[in-house]
């Protein structure tokens, strides 16, 4: 029997503000009823981005408010919207962060609906998973691997699909040197990806220096060298991302960076700014500097079985729906270990 009508808990943002003032709020909604060609999902997980910091913090606000967040939901299909038939009732699928796509501007045409012009933004644009119930186009949902559990697959949906962008787009091959600039949920998993894909290459890892737990994860990961932002390694990086929310490890990057070598940038919004940057240090020798934007639903649906065949396995600390500020508030602080997950049913 499909139910309708009935009333669901979610985690609100009413008002941009700091995180520490616990702006997100445990309310009583509608549950969403799925439009043509959309589904409705039970959420069972949802993990929590730094993203969502600076959608709360207004660095990059919801486009209207109130608005549900979350976009690393894992959950099972409820009931189908009209002419919906991709998946069963009780199938289960992820979402991520891209939630809809025009398929018919430029940059959908050559495959890069990241860039599309009219996308639509789990969380962001549409009411996403710190909730128990949430609707997407079918189109735009994952079937998820067997071997994760619920909470383990969460973070791979953003941290995990953003993360093997990312790494895509650094240009690491076997035999080289990547670099990682912060240790947190996606860089946890690009450590595993490279390390399966580039059997042959190294991982250097730039932490903040008081990371104890980010560094004693990497070290279990096999990080070939592990060390403090502004360290210099013991090698030139061939190819680098900075995963971390400030400016200074980008100019760091890029004076530890080999002739020809590029820097990703993963991240939405910088909370400090890039400090200025020295031509002859940081870019001469055809360094290269490039950001990482959102996600396609090919980076989904090619990262979530190779994330199966490896296996990943996405460290995580579970958080209540109704503790989401505080998982949000630990995530700013840098006190997560792996990736922070909301357990939203049993
Ligand atoms: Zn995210
Ligand atoms: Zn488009």
């Amino acid at each position: 029997m499909q139910r309708e009508g009935g009333k669901m808990k979610a985690m609100v943002l009413d008002e941009t503000s700091a995180v520490e003032q616990m702006p997100l709020k445990l309310v009583d909604l509608p549950e969403p009823v799925p439009g043509r060609g959309q589904i409705r999902v039970r959420v069972f997980a949802c993990g929590v981005c730094h993203t969502e910091l600076d959608e709360i913090e207004g660095r990059v606000p919801p486009s209207s408010l109130p608005m549900i967040l979350g976009h690393e939901i894992v959950g099972r299909v409820e009931s189908l919207g009209p002419g919906a038939g991709r998946f069963k009732k009780g199938n289960r699928v992820g979402i991520a962060w891209i939630n809809w796509a025009c398929g018919r501007c430029p940059f959908c045409l050559k495959g890069e609906e990241n860039l599309c012009d009219t996308a639509k933004w789990t969380g962001k644009d549409v009411d996403g998973g710190y909730a128990q119930y949430t609707v997407v186009s079918e189109d735009f949902a994952y079937p998820i691997p067997e071997r994760f559990a619920d909470l383990e697959a969460a973070p791979l949906l953003c941290a995990g699909v953003i993360g093997y962008r990312a790494l895509r787009l650094s240009g690491m091959e076997n035999g080289r040197i990547l670099g990682l600039y912060g240790f947190g949920a996606s860089a946890h998993i690009v450590i595993q990806v490279a390390k399966y894909k580039y059997p042959n290459g190294k991982v250097f890892v730039f932490t903040r220096p008081n990371q104890k737990e980010h560094q004693d994860l990497a070290r279990r990961l096999g990080a070939d060298w592990i060390g403090a932002t502004g360290d210099a390694p013991p090698a030139k990086l061939d190819c680098a991302i900075d995963f971390t929310p400030v400016g200074e490890p980008v100019r760091q990057a890029l004076r530890n960076l080999e002739k020809g070598g590029r820097v990703v940038m993963n991240a939405i919004r910088k909370t400090t700014p890039i400090p200025e940057l020295d031509y002859a240090e940081h870019l001469w020798h055809e360094k290269e500097l490039k950001s990482v934007a959102n996600v396609t639903r090919r980076d989904a649906q090619e990262f979530l079985p190779l994330a199966a065949e490896i296996p990943i396995v996405p460290e995580v600390e579970v958080f209540r729906l109704n503790d989401a500020n505080e998982a949000l508030i630990r995530l700013k602080e840098g006190r997560i270990r792996g990736a922070a997950v909301l357990k939203i049913t049993e």
